[in-house]
């Protein structure tokens, strides 16, 4: 009999209850005991939708107070040692710490879980981190899973991928140093687990899906060969993209299952089942962990039924990842159409989807029929809806040439040309779009929502903030303008709201890190403007004043990144259906008198594949969708960009060939150090390298501009340098805002006497 599990379960919550109990206990507002509480009825009630679904394991270890990483750092007793905080006595307030900081500690990093939009905290690797045992939680977890009945699979982040996602603080020169102390700390919990009688463990080793080098491909037989002796069975569980170069190297490791990305990794089945140990289990990947379209079941049955033709009990059945990464319940979508919301499945319509394929290769035939059928029907009906297929659309997309993503000159031209228009100053002063989202906008907008203003009362509310916005730059003396974007919550969402072919949902919330969760919209069919979504906001914030008026849009790149996508057509052609759609808008702005239009593109680099070598084909594809975004308009009209919170040197040949006059990035933070490679030739046009970090209320002095301005000035020619925040300020107060533009105007002013 084939099984069935699932790699991990979304731990928030269907209605966030985990957002809203931590968020309480760190405000102090309630107890630790309630906080438990919480953690144990969402637990309770994850483990019985597995169980009730059919799962013939419930997992556990998924659960974490903040991320699955530091609970692995709690589990072995890796805490940071600055921290100095007792590993085995470790407090949820001391766990809070850890994540978040306090006033004598700064918190640990954060940063994405591969190519997801989750972010774990990064270990912090020292000679003195200790592995000698940490807190009992999770043997806790399986204690209460097992006393509820339920047979329990644990959940591990494994020692390599652990060891690598860290960080050399100091007294280290390789992190694989650590690693006999490492192998230690697991071979303790698995010797537990053991004694507690769990029967499998879920090793996740993610790295896998990288392009190691050999000191880490390497470490991983004598691991694993360490870990085998006294344990549960292992099951080594690999995800987010195929592991075909290293199929020797799991051919030969010591454990007891395997599973694969069968979604992201189709191609690799053939390969590695070709010889297969006698006595593994393979476990498969075959239901979409990253996306929330119902799965095909019929196809996914032929390649099960394949699978167990020759693996026959040795098969268990699994999304493609942990279903972390999807919203948790699509039974609590009220707002969705029934035609949309019959395509779509959510983690808790996942674990059904994989457990009607469990009992299908089982030959359960009558009890699958109905799911079958209804996949059947969904899918078919999803592949002839005329929501998602747009003739309009489809035969513009034929006619695209490579001429259209071509401006009509070259940069030093139409630079020539905008700069005879505006007669802008040496250094010119901007700032990137948003303004302070004040508690007044919030309000109104939700007042708007709620019906309880009307859509013209609302428009004239934010009109009166852009004018607000328009005379305060206006009196700091910034030389290009925004309007502030007050009647935008959500820079895709804004965007997908006026778009044909996007849907949204009213609790899809996916954790992004700690209580914070996101809720993306979803692409499920060809992307088309009705009409300008725009040009109203900014004809408006341009007729209030003489300066120019930045039109604002949010990248192809940018929307694709930051929603759910199709799976019926590559990444690639929804991206170019989005560039077209904002070259109309881009045209109607130009059409419409505003001459400056920013495309943000701030999730450029985050749609880089996990692989080096597929790079390549990912940002020539990116690159063409910007551009061809932007390159409807005139030579006099210039063309920004924005990026954020990136590294940019390794892909600069690509952020150049996007040819935008200007971009924007964020640098204050790397003290200009991420500016380095931008030299004149490496990057020809203009650039504003942010000279304050907007993520604190902290307002910098003139001084420290000006010398961060000095810094830009030794890589970037005068000529081509503007004078702009790493970011928008929608997270900021008018108060510090205000006081931080005026020192930036200052700060640029004296850099221009100087000159
Ligand atoms: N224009 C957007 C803003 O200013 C850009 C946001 C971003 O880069 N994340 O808010
Ligand atoms: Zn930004």
């Amino acid at each position: 009999m084939a099984h069935a599990h699932t790699l991990g379960f979304p731990r928030i919550g269907a209605h966030r209850e985990l957002k809203f109990a931590l968020e309480s206990f760190w405000r102090g507002e309630s107890s630790e005991a309630a906080l438990q509480e919480t953690g144990r009825a969402l637990r309770a009630r994850h483990w019985a939708m597995q169980a009730d679904a059919g799962m013939d394991f419930v997992t556990a270890g998924d659960f974490a107070w903040y991320d699955q990483v530091l609970n692995t750092l709690a589990l072995l007793g890796a805490i940071p040692s600055r921290f100095k905080f007792d590993p085995k006595r470790l407090s949820l307030t001391e766990y809070s710490t850890l994540a978040r900081g306090s006033r004598e500690h700064f918190a640990m990093e954060m940063t994405k879980w591969f190519d997801t939009n989750y972010h774990y905290l990064v270990p912090e690797w020292t000679a003195d981190v200790g592995f000698d045992g940490g807190v009992d939680w999770l043997f806790d977890e399986i204690a209460e899973a097992r006393n509820t009945g339920h047979r329990v699979k644990p959940v591990l982040v494994g020692p390599l991928t652990l060891l690598y996602l860290g960080k050399i603080k100091s007294g280290l020169t390789h992190k694989l140093d650590l690693l006999p102390r490492v192998v230690a700390g697991y071979q303790r919990v698995l010797q537990r687990l053991q004694e507690a009688g769990v029967e499998w463990v879920q090793i996740d080793e993610p790295i896998l899906a990288l392009e190691l080098d050999a000191a880490w491909r390497d470490a991983f037989q004598p691991t694993y060969a360490a870990l085998a002796k006294a344990t549960p069975h292992l099951l080594l569980a690999t995800y987010f993209d195929e592991v075909r170069e290293h199929a020797a190297l799991l051919r030969e490791l010591p454990v007891a299952g395997v599973h694969l990305d069968l979604v992201r990794g189709a191609g690799q089945l053939g390969e590695v089942i070709a010889d297969w140990p006698q006595e593994r289990v393979l476990s498969a990947g075959i239901v979409d962990g990253r996306n929330i379209w119902r799965a095909d079941l019929d196809a996914a049955l032929a390649k099960v039924q394949t699978l167990h033709g020759v693996l026959g009990d040795r098969l268990w059945i699994a999304p493609s990842c942990s279903l972390l990464h999807v919203p948790v319940d699509l039974a609590h979508e009220n707002k969705l159409d029934d035609e949309l919301k019959g395509w779509l499945a959510f983690a808790a319509q996942k674990l059904d989807e994989i457990v009607a394929l469990k009992r299908a290769v089982n030959g359960d035939a009558d009890a699958v029929n109905a799911a079958f059928a209804a996949s059947r029907a969904a899918v078919a009906a999803r592949k002839s809806s005329p929501r998602i297929h747009n003739a309009l659309v489809q035969k513009r997309l034929a006619k695209v040439a490579d001429a259209d993503a071509q401006r009509a000159s070259g940069f030093s031209e139409r630079i020539a040309k905008q700069q005879a228009r505006w007669k802008l100053p040496l250094f010119p002063t901007t700032t990137i779009g948003s303004f302070p989202q004040t508690a007044e906008i919030r309000q109104a907008r939700a007042a708007y929502k709620r019906g309880d203003i009307g859509h013209l009362d609302y428009l004239n509310k934010m009109r009166d903030e852009v004018r607000l916005a328009v005379e305060r730059q206006e009196e700091l003396g910034l030389d290009v303008l925004v309007h502030g974007e007050p009647e935008r919550n959500d820079m895709v969402e804004y965007f997908g709201e006026q778009l044909w072919g996007y849907g949204f949902t009213v609790n899809g919330w996916v954790q992004s890190y700690g209580s914070r969760c996101v809720k993306p919209p979803f692409i499920y069919g060809d992307v088309y403007r009705p009409e300008p979504m725009t040009t109203g906001w900014s004809t408006f914030a341009q007729s209030l004043t003489e300066k120019p008026m930045k039109g604002m849009l949010t990248g192809p790149v940018t929307m694709l990144q930051w929603s759910f996508v199709r799976d019926d057509q590559p990444r690639d052609t929804t991206a170019l259906q989005i560039a077209l759609a904002l070259r109309d808008e881009v045209c109607d702005l130009e059409k419409a008198g505003i001459g400056m239009i920013q495309i943000d593109e701030p999730a450029f680099r985050e749609g880089l594949p996990l692989k080096a070598r597929n790079w390549p084909h990912y940002l020539d594809w990116a690159v063409r969708a910007f551009k061809i975004s932007a390159a409807g308009v005139g030579d006099e009209t210039q063309i920004h960009t924005h990026m954020c919170y990136s590294e940019f040197n390794d892909i600069l040949p690509w952020i150049a060939a996007m040819d935008a006059d200007v971009i924007t990035i964020e640098t204050s933070r790397s003290d200009m150090e991420l500016l380095d490679g931008f030299g004149e030739f490496a990057y020809p046009n203009d650039i504003g390298p942010g000279v304050y970090d907007i993520h604190s209320p902290r307002v910098p002095r003139v001084a420290e501009m000006e010398r961060l301005l000095q810094k830009a000035r030794g890589v970037i020619p005068d000529a081509r340098l503007w004078v702009n925040p790493d970011c928008g300020l929608k997270t900021r107060g008018w108060p510090e805002t205000s006081e931080a533009l005026a020192n930036m105007v200052l700060a640029a002013r004296l850099l221009r006497q100087a000159v």
